[in-house]
């Protein structure tokens, strides 16, 4: 157990290695996580190989962890690594008792309350959030503005490099640290590095999406996230400009996603759900197989308290499907 990333027999994960004095002779600060609970804490460097966690293991409770880069001005590393981070909590959850903004905090060296407001200065800038009225802070700084522009104008390129530098803090690869499934891919080289790059955007947006609908379907209001797919509005392949944007995503359960998708289903003008005359037709004869598809015809669309559907795109997929229905 030497650098970050690397784990003891106990499960207990090295985040970062500090030059803070600890209680035992000579010993420095090592901040360590546990990969069974989550819980972040301190400890002495030379105990981190067989340390066990305060929380779920019972063992002696952890050191402070300390925050010496607090005060410090914020990087551009640091601003979009916590952007990521935003773009992944549900709205009313950044507080200082969230267990990711306590372990980002831990990574950056810096204390929970700054990250906490760090985070909430990103939703001053958040459009919907703006146009409900919730202003956020008065005074952010620069950087978030700065950030957010670099998201919305290149999202593509800032979303990987955002996951990236996560993994690297992290002492991980961008494949761990993103936890996308590598299973079946090509041995390292050009062509890997494009369907990893495509996978962490790939799962970027869903985590935007899903946490802005609060892991719940927006037709049904189905809370089981295994169920639930970011369903893009107009596809991936048809607007690169839209593919990360999260106004471009429904959250939806895998069924009628997939209706959504083929075009059997499509939201109005009025934001209810509509099925097509031919999936009303086929219904007929499926007998109770297609009652739960076909219950929330009419339906409004439960919308989210941030990232709700762009119209315009909502309009753009009717008129794809408008003939086909
Ligand atoms: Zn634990």
């Amino acid at each position: 157990m030497k650098q970050p990333g690397d784990i003891n027999a106990n499960g207990q994960q090295l985040l970062r290695v500090t030059a803070a004095k600890g209680n035992d002779f000579n010993a420095r600060v090592w901040v360590l996580k546990c990969r069974r609970c989550g819980e972040v804490y301190g400890c002495n460097g030379a105990d981190a190989w067989q340390r066990k966690c305060p929380r779920c293991q019972q063992a002696a409770a952890g050191l402070p962890i300390p925050a010496e880069r607090d005060g410090e001005k914020w990087t551009r590393e640091e601003h979009i690594i916590a952007f990521n981070l935003y773009s992944q909590i549900p709205f009313g959850s950044i507080h200082m008792n969230n267990p990711k903004v306590i372990e980002l905090a831990a990574l950056l060296g810096r204390s929970v309350g700054s990250v906490s407001f760090k985070l909430s200065n990103f939703a001053r800038l958040d459009p919907t959030l703006q146009a409900r009225g919730i202003r956020g802070l008065q005074h952010g700084a620069k950087g978030e503005e700065a950030v957010w522009d670099e998201f919305a104008n290149n999202s593509e390129q800032l979303a990987f490099e955002s996951a990236r530098l996560l993994a690297q803090y992290l002492g991980q690869t961008v494949e761990e640290a993103a936890e996308i499934d590598v299973s079946d891919l090509p041995p390292p080289g050009v062509e890997r590095e494009a369907i990893v790059r495509l996978r962490v955007n790939q799962s970027f947006f869903r985590r935007r999406v899903l946490s802005a609908y609060k892991f719940r379907c927006c037709v049904t209001g189905l809370p089981m996230p295994p169920l639930l797919v970011a369903s893009h509005i107009v596809p991936w392949a048809d607007d690169a400009a839209n593919r990360l944007n999260p106004r471009n995503g429904l959250c939806l359960n895998a069924l009628h996603d997939r209706a959504f998708d083929r075009g059997l289903m499509i939201v109005d003008e009025g934001l209810r759900v509509r099925f097509s005359q031919r999936v009303r037709n086929e219904a007929a004869d499926a007998g109770d197989s297609a009652d739960w598809l076909l219950a929330f015809d009419g339906r409004e669309l439960i919308l989210p308290p941030k990232f709700s559907p762009d119209l315009t795109l909502l309009a753009r997929h009717r008129e794809r499907w408008r003939t086909a229905a």
